[in-house]
Formats: structure tokens, sequence, C-alpha cells
């Protein structure tokens, strides 16, 4: 096991540093620099009731350990659980849950896990309640007795809102209740949930922590010990774990994700300025925008504002087709956090399962669209976007020539 693990020295190393070392000593057996793909589904033991650590490749692999104390020690966290996928991460969170439990949801919470709750879980009458979770109250006032579990995406998908993770968790505390929040948007590098109250934090590792598009995987991450044990044992006991070629990818993906967040960071606060100058849009959403209505609260939770980009088109479905369907560098795709920008039209993908008036009532109107900035050159991407917004107003030859004529 690393030195790392549960190592009060681990708080004196940076970001960049834990991402290259956490977990990831040289190989005790051969000296390999890098953690090897232990590509083995069970492992031989010394004698009866004697083993290495590691008995069967469900329950732990030393390359999904090397991953799973590397994630642990970005998030701050004491314990990392690598799942199958984000999704597989989401339902291992919710088998915390008996039937008759009650959820809080933030509202405009990931598709996929909407379809979880909504479609799967409610069959097993676990019961959700979705709320607007930038107002804390709101939050609080939808507390029952049956209340067991409050899930958070912050920034959300696709339209960046917050939650003030600081003050939920000081309500979840009094109550009771355990704080999840999804920490795929913002990534460890900019934002910390544990730290600042949340009891567990999950990740679609196959946006950011990844980073290349290129693996499904998920994660789990806490410092509670008696819900570590019940997670544990249910990633075991359901069995929705990756293989160790995934867990190697993933690891490889973390060791540049502070690198990668710096760029994708400046590449997406450069588009969103550029989209707020743009007259063929309606509304951008950046939390790193002075014009966000919650860029306080950004600057208070976060250390950074991510790579996620979502505006309006003017001229609804039909305008941010004619968008998606043209950019040459954003490629048309779901998926989001690699190092190729991407550009989605939620209400017709990501954000399908959910119900029309639903959708529309979070904001997630036809005239959204969603860019994940990639680490390209920030003026080639903002011209891709240039040759494909509406050209109905152009950006104001007027005042150039007045600037041009002084
Ligand atoms: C993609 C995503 C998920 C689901 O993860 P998968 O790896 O696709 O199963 C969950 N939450 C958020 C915020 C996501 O972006």
């Amino acid at each position: 096991m690393s030195q790392y693990k549960n190592c009060s020295s681990t708080e004196q190393l940076h970001f960049s540093t834990l991402a290259i070392h956490a977990g990831q000593d040289a190989d005790p057996s051969t000296g390999a620099l890098i953690t090897p793909i232990f590509q083995t589904a069970t492992f031989v033991q010394d004698e009866l009731g004697v083993n290495k650590g590691y008995q069967y490749a469900r329950t732990h692999n030393p390359t999904r350990t090397a991953l799973e104390e590397c994630l642990a020690a970005l998030e701050g966290g004491k314990y990392g659980l690598a799942c199958a996928s984000g999704l597989a991460a989401a339902y291992t969170v919710t088998n915390l849950l008996k039937a008759g439990d009650h959820v809080i949801v933030g509202e405009d919470v990931y598709g996929g896990v909407y379809r979880l709750f909504e479609q799967v879980l409610t069959k097993y009458n676990l019961k959700f309640t979705y709320v607007n979770a930038r107002n804390t109250e709101e939050v609080e006032q939808a507390i029952t007795p049956d209340t067991k579990l409050v899930w958070l995406e912050t920034p959300t998908n696709p339209l960046l809102r917050l939650a003030d993770l600081r003050a939920i968790a000081k309500i979840t505390k009094a109550n009771d209740l355990i704080l999840v929040v999804d920490n795929t948007f913002a990534t460890p590098y900019f934002q910390k949930p544990l730290s600042l109250g949340a009891d567990i934090v999950v990740h679609s590792t196959t946006k950011y922590l990844n980073g290349h598009s290129d693996v499904i995987g998920g994660a789990i991450v806490t410092s509670n010990d008696a819900l570590y044990e019940q997670l544990q044992f249910h990633n075991n006991a359901v069995g929705a774990v990756p293989g160790p070629f995934d867990c190697f990818l993933i690891l490889r993906g973390l060791k540049t994700l502070a690198l990668r967040m710096r760029e994708h960071e400046k590449n997406a606060r450069a588009i969103a300025e550029y989209l707020e100058g743009h007259p063929g849009i309606e509304t951008v959403y950046y939390p790193g925008l002075p014009s966000h209505p919650q860029f306080d609260l950004a600057k208070s939770q976060m250390t950074g504002f991510g790579g996620m980009v979502s505006c309006v088109v003017k001229g609804g479905l039909e305008a941010a087709k004619d968008v998606v369907n043209n950019t040459k560098l954003f490629q048309l795709a779901e998926s989001l956090g690699g190092v190729k920008s991407l550009i989605c039209h939620p209400a017709t993908m990501t954000h399908k399962p959910i119900p029309k008036e639903v959708r529309e009532h979070c904001g997630i109107v036809d005239g959204l669209i969603r860019i994940s900035t990639g680490i390209e050159d920030a003026a080639d991407l903002i011209a891709d976007l240039e040759r494909v917004l509406p050209r109905t107003a152009k950006a104001q030859p007027v005042a150039a020539c007045a600037v041009a004529s002084k």
C-alpha cells in the first residue's frame, strides 16, 4: 500500500504532486516506475488464509487500488472507490438506502442520474424530491421524516448553477442526512466538496479525471469510515467495478489533471467572454463571468470555474441545430471533459430522458447549447464558433470604424 494512504504528510503535498505520486509508488515486485496493469482475475495465496492483500479481482486489484488512493488524495478524502461508470458510482451510493427512504435532489441533475432515480430506483420504493438547490431554504423545506440523503451537482449540467455547499452541509449535519456531491464538472482541482462539508463525493471519471474521452469510469470518495465500509461492501456485492486497463488509463489521465484544467479554464473563459459579446447569443452561462448570478458563491467555494460553457442561441431549436451541426473543431457528441472540444444540444441529447415540461421549467430550453472546451488553441475555437453563430447581427462594424478613424 502506498506511503501516502492515511498519512498526514499528504496534506503538505500539493495537488499536482499528489496526482503523480499518491498511490503510485514504484511496483515493489519489479521496480516498474508506472503502476502496471494487473490483468488477472485471481491471486495465488501463500497458504490457506495467507495472501498478499489481494484475493479476487472483483474485490481488489492493485491497479484499481492505486487509482483509488490517488482519487482519495486529490479529493482530500480518506477512501476512494473506483466504479465501472459514473452511474455505477451513483447506483452504489444509493445502495446505502432502503425501501421507503427519501432523497432530496438538485433539480437540474445529470439526465442519466435522473433516469436512474426515476425509472429504476422508484421501483424499489425509494422516493425523490427535486428542488432548486440554488436556494438553500428549498433544500431544508423538502426534508421529511424519511429523508436520508441529499444529492447535489454544483456546478450543474448544463446550466452551471451552483449550490452553496457550506450552507447546505450545515443543514444536512443538523438533520443527520448524508450529503452527496457529484463533483464531475468542477473536479477536485477547482472544488473539494469534502472540505466544504459533504460526506460523499461522486465522479464520472469518464469526464475530466480521465480527460481523453477514451474510457467509461466512475468513483466515490469519502472520509467516513462507516459509509466507506458499506460502500465498499456494495461495490463488491453488486460488482459494477472497472477493469485494470480502464483504471490504468484513468490514473494516467490524472497525472495531467492540473495542467489540463488550467487550459480548459483558460479556453472556457475566453469563449464565455466572446459569447457574451456576441449579438446572436441570448444568455451565457459560465460561473467565472461576473454576470453569473452566483459569481460570488463561485469564488468562495471554488478555486476556478472549469471548462464548461453553455449558452442560449437566439432563434430557438432551428438556430441551435444550425450551430451544432456546422462547427468543425467542436465535435457534436455527448460527454465532456476531454482534450478535444465538444458541442451538444442538451434538450435532444443528454437531457432527452427528462420530460419537456420539467426540462423547460429548469431552463433547458430548445435554444440551449453546451460546450465542453478542450485544450486546443482558444483562437481556433473562437474562429470555429464565429463561422457558425447566427450572422444576422454581426459584431458592431460601426464601433470598429470609429476606433479605426481615431
Ligand atoms: C457523465 C456524468 C455522469 C454519468 O457518468 P457515466 O460515466 O457516463 O456513467 C454523472 N454525473 C455527471 C455530472 C456527468 O457528467
